[in-house]
């Protein structure tokens, strides 16, 4: 007889099976089933407390759902709608491609897992920009450690730089690319290692090992990609967690300074779940544009959506005379962190790395979008892709604003009708597929969401 198998399953259907249902009022309710979501429902529910996570995207089957090809998958794991910032000198964001499903975006994240450098937490001692954080590398190595062995991480044994080496996996294996750029950064004297991934380099908890098909930003059909919707979610689920998808939260409810629970829109009706405690997980751009949305909850400091701050990713496409196979393998390969720290790079401040990605679709839509209007072609905003000059891309100021510090940038606070109207068109466009179970198996338990009631409107 083989071992017992200690896994949950990983598919939703199966998942659905064995996932409670909660009634009333639950001790958690997250809204936002990515990175963060995911591993708070897994904690708390092992924890103890009934858990109810909502989830504006779709619960896919990787199995069923995802194909191996990229045009069939753009857009059906992220969420491409334009984004506005406001401010002095908004930030011109236009469709930020961050996930929009079970597991968030690291349903089509590309998986890299860089520790953050000691000298990053001291960057205003050091570099005389942004903050110092209030505590230091060694205070989150252990935590590190902890999600490298649970994601799990691949990569080298040792490492030039501050890492997890040695990981959980064996790291991913050179490609013809990683070998061509490898050279080149060898020939500036720059060290060169594969990056950390979050895929599975041997099979693990009913997942595959990465067979390396190189479709990761576009949906792992193997699981070997450690997103959240195969490593977190299903443990949060045989925890005791509910997950419900197509759930899009407009308002999060409070009285008396103290949150009640979410209204949220499902199938285009609205609902309301209550809770002790809400937590927003829902990205950088949503978490601060819902509480905004509710009423300016928890913004007694007025930092909310402010000082957002989005990592630059200049891109330079090359052609090769020789093959390189780049649709083999993660996109992702090889990195170099060096040189890090602003003492190595005079002029430049604080730390990067230099990565290369192969051209995905993603950055395929890029290039038609800057060298040739088309159908994939289009510019933010639908206009067709053109470079403008600095200036003149930026966007005018709207509306009276407070006087803001330089790089202060605000999310527009839309007014709640908006946002419901906006949480609305997103439901029916991306309306959940029919489930096979049907509805009865997706919405077994009664009591579960209701009307809003009258009390909170
Ligand atoms: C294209 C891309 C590639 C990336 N690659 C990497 C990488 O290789 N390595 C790395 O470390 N990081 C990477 N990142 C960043 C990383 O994915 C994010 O930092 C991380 O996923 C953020 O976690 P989160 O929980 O805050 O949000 P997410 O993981 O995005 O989860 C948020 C979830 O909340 C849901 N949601 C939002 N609003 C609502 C609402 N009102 N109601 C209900 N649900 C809602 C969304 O649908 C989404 O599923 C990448 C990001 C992008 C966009
Ligand atoms: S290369 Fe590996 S991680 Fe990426 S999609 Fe293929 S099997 Fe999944």
């Amino acid at each position: 007889m083989g071992a017992a198998v200690s896994h949950p399953p990983i598919q939703p259907d199966d998942l659905r099976h064995i996932m409670r249902r909660h009634t009333g009022t639950v001790d958690a309710l997250i809204v936002g089933s990515g990175a963060g979501g995911a591993v708070l429902a897994k904690e708390l529910a092992e924890g103890g407390m009934t858990v109810v996570v909502l989830e504006a995207g779709d619960w896919h089957d990787t199995r069923h759902d995802y194909v191996n090809d990229e045009l069939s998958m753009l857009g059906r794991l992220d969420w491409d709608d334009p984004r506005i910032t406001d401010g002095d000198d908004p930030l011109r964001l236009g469709r930020v491609n961050t996930g929009r499903a079970v597991g968030g975006t690291t349903v089509h994240y590309t998986a890299m897992t860089l520790r953050l450098d000691p000298s990053d937490f001291q960057i205003a001692s050091t570099d005389g920009v942004g903050v110092d954080w209030p505590f230091g590398y060694d205070e989150l190595a252990g935590y590190y450690s902890e999600v490298e062995r649970f994601l799990p991480v691949s990569g080298p044994r040792s490492s030039a730089w501050v890492s997890g080496a040695p990981y959980p996996h064996g790291e991913l294996p050179w490609s013809a690319k990683d070998h061509l750029i490898g050279k080149g950064l060898d020939s500036v004297g720059y060290r060169t290692e594969m990056t950390p991934h979050a895929i599975a380099t041997s099979p693990v908890d009913g997942r595959s090992a990465c067979m390396y098909y190189g479709f990761c930003a576009n949906g792992c059909k193997s699981d070997a990609r450690g997103s959240a919707n195969v490593n977190y979610i299903p443990r949060a689920v045989a925890a005791g967690a509910e997950i419900r998808p197509g759930c899009f939260a407009t308002t999060i409810e409070s009285t008396g300074g103290r949150v009640t629970g979410v209204t949220y829109l499902e199938d285009g009706e609205e609902r309301f779940q209550g809770a002790d405690r809400v937590f927003v997980c829902c990205y950088a751009i949503e978490t601060p544009r819902l509480l905004l949305n509710s009423g300016n909850l928890a913004n007694s400091s007025d930092q909310v959506g402010r000082n957002l701050m989005v990592h630059s990713g200049p891109i330079a496409y090359g052609r090769f005379d020789q093959p390189i196979d780049s649709f083999v393998t993660p996109p992702v390969g090889i990195m170099t962190r060096d040189p890090y720290g602003t003492p190595a790079r005079p002029g430049l401040r604080t730390g990067m790395a230099v990565e290369h990605l192969r051209a995905d679709a993603d950055q395929l839509r890029h290039l038609a979008r800057v060298l040739q209007p088309g159908p994939l072609g289009r510019g933010p905003h639908g206009r067709a892709g053109r470079i403008q000059p600095l200036g003149a891309a930026r966007q005018p100021r709207r509306g009276a604003a407070e006087p803001r510090q330089p790089g202060d940038h605000r999310i527009r606070h839309r007014r709640e009708r908006r946002a419901r109207r906006q949480g609305d068109v997103l439901l029916r466009r991306q309306r959940p597929r029919p489930h096979r179970g049907g509805e009865a198996a997706r919405h077994p338990g009664h009591g579960r969401g209701g009307r809003k009631p009258e009390a909170v409107q």
